[in-house]
């Protein structure tokens, strides 16, 4: 045995713990599948023993005991990353903080919550002061707060307020570090950055506090082209229009709204690619001027339906951001996607030079943010895969016409989102989790401080080798 799981379960005691191997292999996963390479890679990882602790105290406990006896501890929230980020790949402690769910305090403009709180349950909770968070993931019904930061980055609201990357959109964090005595720290200001995204490698969330904007009954509408680069360019367009208040801006090229979208599929017409927007219900007559003014169709208004035409739609959000590759995956299991960001100056045109090279094999995707005070678009194009070759073939294309790609097919910090090792986080584990027991793997800067990404050569765990 790898570990002294005995010794483990007998610090733990009065511990919610779990060793059934079909509890464990469940929670030792996440959406890592819609990576052909991922699951090639990840499919064997299981953890030894889950614990699931009820208060701070008891996280507390946890982290010394596995510190004590050298024990790896995974953290995570509901495990809807879609990177291999929550799974133990040197197996050992799986800590599953969905039982640390309170939300703690309200206030004007913040939240404070427990990091195993769910996004909508912190929404449900905040509603009575009429505010809600500024930004969730479309996994909003089901993701963590905890998990959101150190796993996600952004989603439904970024359009109006960036991603968790921008300072002000984590006010403050409570941390435990992985110590034979785990301390608690509180960070703010930049110092959130050590943490945010960081797979939970370097320390684990307690309770976060986040910023609240003013709550709406967002208005859900489609809105029809029949040319791509006109849809494109009006979701551009609204994005910049300050005075109409969004949640949300995505185009979905035709067909993948028609196949894929099969609850909303009677109101879009063959051919027509498709833009979603979420909008603050004041603004409908200013948005119906606007969209009238670009040439849109108007293809679905949540406010115009009678109630019982609503019944059993999904919320427009779970049609965008990475539920769009969910819903064409449903449809067919050959399509995977990639994650890319169309920077300035004319993102537009790097979009429409990319999808003239690549055709019908990779379907556009765009989700329009503001970034850095410009609105933008990233990219979750899908992917019709044929082999691993040929996909990092297409994601050498985006980079040479000067299209990041955070590439979706890597579990690693550095070779998926951040392209090269953040030194602050770095640091900061060298001082909250000297033993490098929290998730290992997931950092290569701590791993292998040698790995040369010039290579180009794919970092693979040692704890991984023999399986790939
Ligand atoms: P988990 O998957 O459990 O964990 C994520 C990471 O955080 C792991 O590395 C884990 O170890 C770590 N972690 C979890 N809790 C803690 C803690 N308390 N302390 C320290 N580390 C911790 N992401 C986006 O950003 N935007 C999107 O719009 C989006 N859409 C998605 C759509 C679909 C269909 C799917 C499958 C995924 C999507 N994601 C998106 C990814 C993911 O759902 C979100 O990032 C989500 O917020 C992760 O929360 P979770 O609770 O499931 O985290």
């Amino acid at each position: 045995m790898r570990y002294d799981l005995p010794a483990l379960k007998a610090r733990l005691k009065g511990i919610h713990i779990e060793d059934n191997p079909a509890l464990l292999r469940q929670k030792s996963r996440d959406f890592y599948w819609y990576s052909p390479t991922l699951k090639r890679q990840l499919d064997g990882v299981i953890g030894d023993l889950l614990a699931a602790p009820a208060s701070e105290e008891e996280v507390l406990r946890i982290l010394a005991a596995c510190f004590a006896l050298g024990i790896p501890v995974t953290p995570r929230g509901a495990g809807t990353g879609n990177y291999g980020q929550a799974m133990p790949l040197a197996g050992g402690l799986v800590l599953d903080l969905s039982r640390l769910d309170k939300v703690l305090e309200i206030a004007p403009g913040r939240v404070r919550a427990q990091a195993g709180a769910l996004l909508a349950d912190i929404d449900a909770a905040c509603a009575p002061s009429g505010q809600e968070l500024r930004l969730h993931p479309s996994t909003y019904r089901t993701a963590s707060i905890g998990g959101f930061i150190a796993g996600g980055s952004g989603g439904v609201g970024s359009i109006s307020w960036g991603g968790l990357r921008d300072l002000g959109n984590i006010l403050s964090l409570r941390i435990a570090t992985m110590e034979a005595s785990p301390q608690i720290l509180t960070l703010s200001g930049e110092e959130v950055q050590k943490i945010a995204h960081a797979y939970g490698t370097n320390g684990i969330i307690l309770d976060v506090e986040m910023p609240l904007a003013a709550a709406y009954d967002w208005t859900e509408a489609m809105i029809g082209f029949t040319d791509f680069a006109e849809a494109a360019a009006y979701a551009q367009a609204l994005g910049e229009q300050d005075a109409i208040l969004k949640k949300l801006v995505s185009v979905i090229a035709a067909p993948i709204p028609q196949t894929a979208f099969l609850r909303h599929r009677r109101f879009l017409p063959e051919g027509m690619h498709v833009v979603l927007v979420m909008l603050a219900p004041m603004g409908s007559a200013a948005f119906e001027s606007f969209t009238a003014r670009r040439g849109g169709t108007m293809l679905f208004r949540s406010d115009l339906l009678a109630e019982a035409d609503r019944h059993g739609l999904p919320p427009l959000y779970e049609l965008a951001w990475n539920h769009t590759t969910l819903r064409a995956l449903r449809v067919d299991p050959a399509i995977t996607y990639l994650q890319t960001l169309y920077p300035h100056p004319d993102p537009l045109a790097r979009v429409a030079r990319i999808h003239s090279r690549l055709g019908d094999e990779v379907p556009a995707h765009l989700e329009f943010v503001r970034f850095d005070g410009r609105i933008t678009c990233f990219g979750l194009p899908l992917v019709h895969y044929t082999s691993e070759a040929r996909l990092d073939a297409i994601i050498a294309l985006h980079e040479e016409l000067g299209i990041p790609v955070f590439n979706p097919h890597r579990y690693t910090l550095e070779e998926g989102g951040m392209k090269q090792t953040d030194p602050a986080q770095l640091a900061f584990k060298r001082e909250a989790d000297p033993k490098g027991l929290l998730n290992p793997g997931k950092m290569i800067a701590w791993e292998n401080p040698e790995f040369d990404f010039a290579t180009g050569r794919t970092y693979l765990f040692p704890g991984l080798e023999g399986r790939d």
